[in-house]
C-alpha cells in the first residue's frame, strides 16, 4: 500500500491518500513511512494489547481494548472514519485483516463473520459514498488455512456489491 501511494501521488494520479488499516495489529510500517507525508493519512484501529508492543503513530489511532465485540466495533469504526473523512481524501486503500475475528488465534478481539461484513462494508461505503476510487488488500489472519482463507473471501464478495 505504501508503494502504491508513493507511485500515485508521483504520478499526480492522487492527491490526497487515506490508508485505513483494520487488520488487527496497529499499522505501524504505513505509519512511520508516512508519518512526515501530509498528503497520506493513516488510520489504524486495533487491538491495545497487540503487536508492536511499541506503537508508531499514525494520524489517527484507535486503540480497542481485547473482546471488543462488533457492536462496539462497528461504532468505533464509524466515528474514525468520519474523522478520517475530514482529511477529505480522493484515493482509498484498505487492509482488511481478518485478524480481529474472535476465532483467530492472534488477535484478540471477538469479532463475527457478520462483524467482518458490516466493517468491509462500511469501509466501502465510505470510499463510494464520496465516489473516491478504493483498493483493498489482504491483511494478517491466523488459525487452520481453511477458516482464514474463508474469512478473506468475506471483503471480495463485499466489494462485489459496491461494483
Ligand atoms: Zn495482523
Amino acid at each position: 500500500m505504501a508503494v502504491a501511494a508513493r507511485a500515485l501521488l508521483d504520478a499526480g494520479k492522487a492527491r490526497r491518500i487515506l490508508i485505513v488499516d483494520l487488520d488487527v495489529h496497529q499499522g505501524d510500517g504505513t505509519a512511520r513511512l508516512f508519518a512526515s507525508e501530509p498528503a497520506v493519512f493513516t488510520l489504524s484501529l486495533h487491538c491495545e494489547a497487540n503487536f508492536p508492543a511499541r506503537k508508531a503513530r499514525s494520524d489517527l489511532d484507535i486503540a480497542l481494548p481485547p473482546g471488543t465485540e462488533d457492536g462496539g466495533y462497528a461504532s468505533a469504526l464509524e466515528s474514525a472514519l468520519d474523522r478520517a473523512g475530514d482529511f477529505a481524501p480522493d484515493f482509498v486503500f484498505y487492509n482488511a485483516g481478518v485478524d480481529p475475528h474472535h476465532q483467530d488465534r492472534l488477535g484478540r478481539l471477538a469479532l463475527s463473520d457478520a462483524g467482518l461484513e458490516a466493517r468491509d462494508a462500511a469501509v466501502f461505503a465510505f470510499a463510494r459514498s464520496r465516489a473516491q476510487p478504493i483498493a483493498s488488500v489482504l491483511g494478517g489472519g491466523y488459525g487452520p488455512v481453511e477458516d482464514v482463507a474463508r474469512r478473506h473471501t468475506i471483503v471480495h464478495r463485499v466489494a462485489a456489491r459496491f461494483c
